[in-house]
């Protein structure tokens, strides 16, 4: 009689990397974070986001990154998004991005804006031509807000995701800020503001409802 106890933790649950949500096809590269974003499902030991399991036993290959995109020219777009920041694998995004570029019209990169932070040098440049579309999560309206939420690991974080969008904008067409609607001291209008400061556009969105 085999030991179903060991039969049972030898089998991976099975991940999701790439997923669609309404006409997106979304990718999810990685469940690591320069951010503790205190409302994150997965702090709440929640991986689950409109019934797609994101929590990934390992990071997913190049190959199979390609591989779950499935065929891209089926979806209006291609999103790097998941229950992690993209920008922390930086290369290897940008080599997914480099091979899906042929077969979809518009990739889009969800992304917490600290990725020159975390590498130490101005990646922007890095995206052009590749990522069409940035959302990045500005999330409060001033630094004290912001940390209170978002609990970055990283000293400097606020500014360095508004510098980081400063420098965005000459190297990728559109970019749109986001803010999460209701969470506490959170002025969604200021948000706004903020947005149409750095001449880019905003999206206010709803907790737990990737976009
Ligand atoms: S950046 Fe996104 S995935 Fe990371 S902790 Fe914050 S909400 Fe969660």
């Amino acid at each position: 009689m085999p030991d179903l106890r060991a039969l049972v933790l030898k089998v991976e649950p099975e991940q999701t990397i790439g997923y669609s949500l309404r006409d997106s096809r979304y990718l999810n590269i990685t469940n690591r974070c320069t951010l503790r974003c205190a409302f994150c499902p997965k702090f709440n030991d929640v991986w689950t986001v409109q019934d797609y399991r994101l929590r990934l036993n390992r990071e997913p290959t190049l190959e199979e990154i390609i591989a779950a995109a499935g065929n891209p020219q089926e979806y209006r777009e291609v999103v790097f998004c998941g229950l992690g920041e993209p920008t922390l694998r930086l290369y290897t995004l940008l080599e997914a991005a480099t091979r899906l570029r042929p077969y979809t019209q518009r990739i889009r990169l969800n992304t917490d804006g600290l990725a020159n932070l975390v590498h130490g040098r101005d990646v922007t440049p890095d995206l052009e031509g590749l990522i069409d579309a940035l959302s990045v999560s500005l999330n409060a309206q001033d630094e004290e807000t912001y940390n209170l939420h978002c609990r970055p690991k990283l000293p400097g974080a606020y500014h360095a995701m508004l510098d980081f969008v400063k420098l965005a904008r000459e190297f990728v067409p559109e970019i749109a800020l986001t803010a999460i609607e209701g969470l506490p001291g959170v002025d969604i209008s200021a948000c706004e503001k903020i947005a149409q400061r750095l001449g880019v556009s905003f999206r206010r969105r709803v907790l737990d409802v990737v976009g």
